[in-house]
């Protein structure tokens, strides 16, 4: 199964239908590059993107 990008926050999601971090199931197979996040509070990426939760963020999401 096809690892799924949320187009609201990033998040990659591994299965299901939903984004674990947000909820939305507004989720995309059309994305590349990720950078992986351990602590959100101490990574400058997490902020810039506006990760809250650890794990997998795509980077390039097609809209
Ligand atoms: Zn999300």
């Amino acid at each position: 199964m096809a690892e799924k990008a949320c187009k609201g926050c990033r998040y990659v999601t591994i299965e299901g239908t939903a984004c674990v971090a947000c909820g939305s199931t507004d989720l995309t197979e059309k994305w590349n590059n990720y950078v992986y996040i351990e602590d959100p509070e101490k990574s400058e990426i997490a902020k810039s993107i506006g990760a809250k939760a650890p794990g997998k963020y795509a980077l390039n999401i097609k809209m």
